[in-house]
């Protein structure tokens, strides 16, 4: 992953930096949201597969919404991976909803209160238009649970949070490939917990802050899931003349400063690039294009690429950009050209995905031989102050490229374009599709309202954990490293740290134990030992024993306490098993454990004592 350095928060203060987030948690719940199906994340293959289309309709004004219409030129054919024992006719829109799930809505209830939120007396399921193909309705159930709360951040400065909701989970994409894209439906209608501040974050850095706080306090209530896939981010970033952007989806808290970082360029640099094409004289009334189909000029082209697009019978087609010369290969992003953008366009919409995208008469090295050179300015007319932008592929697609491009050009003369930009690994981001319009919220005319009672928030409020920020201030004060702090703050363990501390033992101990010796610590059953590791932490207080002797101290009573209970059934079950299948691998033989005992099995203590079994046969 490249990561260039951000710049001082200065410098986005001064371009008028200003992002909103919407964060995205899946809550850990045993059923989906609007059915009975059970929340179950698959790696089998799937039951079978549905083909749809989707297809845009009118709204009630009247018109069509922009990125309806830009999905229906993708003509793209949608097949969902389906499994019978846990998806039903809902999640295929074939059934109404079913009422909505208790379990999730209290952890909502939970984390709005955590996020000083305004609870709603009353929630209502609306429709969010959702147009990618990833819920097969076309819309994703959505509710607002809170209003008007905040989040804080370590100097004090509050973040308001505009609401919270619960909505049901979109489909996982599996491939992308010209016009096929594939679903799979395992993840869809699983409960999401989405919180949305409002846009008063004002630097890359803070913005990463903002997203680490609310994460810690959602991960606090150890009702949300963890792993990859279970976490997203949208991040919304304008900047002064500039417009808000959308980048869908990022799926790691630290990549969020490092791509704000560049969409501040980005749009930065776009309007640069307007007022240049201004300062040409060149409008968007004015703008000058001409497209031609080119496969005469090409048909003994040297060009590797363009030379099997004509063995294939492909069409190749250009397009000049009157008064656009020089500006292509301008840099926007770091690393990341003008170009780009017209790409996007290509790619996506056009659906002409297989890299390169376009070649342009800008590039170096030249893709074009002097004697097509020669031919193109003979076609186009075009000069030094000129550019000509080449695709290929079937020439519907190639038709629908030379419009986008256009259309990317009409806009360069104007201002920064509303977009969902995807969030690469590079920490840049490219074209995902048009953003939505505004009235894309309608009411679920399926789903009656529910009833958010006095007492259920009453009884939810009692239940609070603390928040981490509070407790890493508090730990600040015992005087112990900073980064123990936070650590601490975030661990499972802070209430046995805080119990140690509370009966006497230092907090540098104490956090030593949590911190230093966190990987032993993980395998001890702290609930039962507590008070012999207490013992422990005393005697290292008074100088009777040293860390070394205490890491071995624990791991006898370590091998004492999985001689019983739960790791023992496991171990009986595992000698049943070899008893059965006697030549059974012992990767095989863990998977089927692990399989069946997910929460209780402890592969250490398998390992150190099946493997001696294992070792003697
Ligand atoms: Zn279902």
């Amino acid at each position: 992953m490249k990561r260039f350095k951000l710049y001082e928060k200065e410098f986005y203060k001064k371009l008028g930096f200003k992002a909103g987030i919407e964060i995205h948690y899946q809550l850990k719940t045993e059923k989906k949201l609007f059915c009975r199906c059970p929340a179950l994340l698959r790696r089998d293959e799937p039951d079978g597969m549905i083909l749809r289309h989707m297809r845009p309709t009118l709204s009630e004004l009247g018109e069509y919404d922009g990125t309806a219409l830009m999905e229906f030129k993708t003509k793209k054919n949608i097949f969902y991976e389906l499994y019978r024992d846990s998806i039903c006719t809902y999640e295929m829109d074939d059934t109404p909803p079913f009422v909505l799930n208790e379990e999730a809505l209290k952890i909502a209830i939970e984390i709005a209160l955590l996020l000083n939120c305004e609870i709603v007396d009353e929630i209502h399921i609306t429709r969010k238009q959702y147009l990618d193909g990833s819920i097969p309705t076309g819309f994703q159930r959505t509710a607002t649970v809170g209003v008007e709360g905040y989040v804080e951040l370590f100097s004090g400065k509050k973040i308001e949070i505009s609401h919270i909701c619960l909505e049901e989970d979109a489909c996982r994409e599996v491939k992308d490939e010209g016009h096929n894209i594939y679903f799979k439906t395992d993840r869809l209608s699983f409960p999401l917990i989405e919180v949305i501040t409002k846009a008063q974050v004002e630097s890359p850095q803070e913005a990463g802050e903002v997203v680490l706080r609310i994460g810690n306090i959602l991960r606090a209530t150890g009702k949300v899931r963890r792993g990859i896939g279970s976490v997203r981010q949208d991040v919304n970033i304008s900047i002064e003349g500039g417009v808000r952007n959308e980048i869908k989806g990022v799926p790691k808290i630290g990549w969020i400063p490092y791509l704000l970082h560049s969409e501040t360029l980005r749009q930065h640099n776009l309007l640069k690039i307007r007022d240049e094409l201004r300062a040409r004289g060149i409008t968007r009334e004015n703008l000058k294009t001409k497209s031609k189909n080119l496969n005469n000029i090409f048909q003994k082209t040297q060009n590797p690429t363009l030379k099997k697009a004509i063995e294939e019978g492909l069409d190749i087609r250009g397009i000049c950009l009157y008064g656009f010369g020089g500006l292509l290969s301008r840099e926007i992003e770091e690393g990341v050209f003008f170009e780009r953008e017209f790409e996007g366009r290509v790619r996506v919409i056009a659906c002409l995905d297989k890299k390169p995208i376009i070649f342009h008469t800008e590039q170096e090295p030249l893709p074009f031989s002097e004697n097509e050179m020669d031919s193109l300015r003979h076609i186009f007319g075009f000069k030094k102050t000129d550019v000509v932008i080449v695709l290929w592929g079937p020439e519907e697609d190639t038709r629908t490229g030379i419009e986008e491009i256009k259309t990317r050009a009409e806009e360069a003369t104007c201002r920064v374009p509303l977009e969902t930009r995807q969030a690469l690994k590079d920490m840049t981001t490219d074209f995902e599709r048009i953003l939505p319009g505004p009235d894309r919220m309608y009411p679920d005319t399926d789903s009656p309202p529910v009833k958010v009672s006095k007492k259920l928030i009453k009884e939810i409020s009692k239940g609070l954990p603390e928040i981490p920020l509070n407790l890493e201030k508090k730990y600040l004060n015992l005087k112990i490293p900073k980064e123990w702090a936070y650590e601490l703050s975030i661990s499972p363990y802070n209430i046995y740290f805080e119990e140690f501390i509370n009966k006497g033992i230092p907090p540098k101990i104490a956090g030593r134990l949590f911190i230093v010796e966190k990987n032993l610590i993980k395998k001890i059953d702290l609930k039962k030992y507590k008070r012999e590791i207490e013992d422990c932490l005393f005697e290292i207080k008074d100088g009777k024993i040293s860390w070394d002797l205490f890491r071995k101290k624990l791991k006898e009573n370590f091998k004492f306490k999985f001689d019983e209970g739960a790791n023992v059934e496991i171990f009986e079950k595992a000698k049943r098993i070899l008893l059965k299948e006697p030549n059974i691998s012992w990767e095989k033989l863990i998977a089927k454990l692990r399989d069946e005992n997910k929460k209780r099995f402890c592969p250490y203590f398998l390992i150190k004592n099946l493997g001696e079994i294992y070792a003697k046969k």
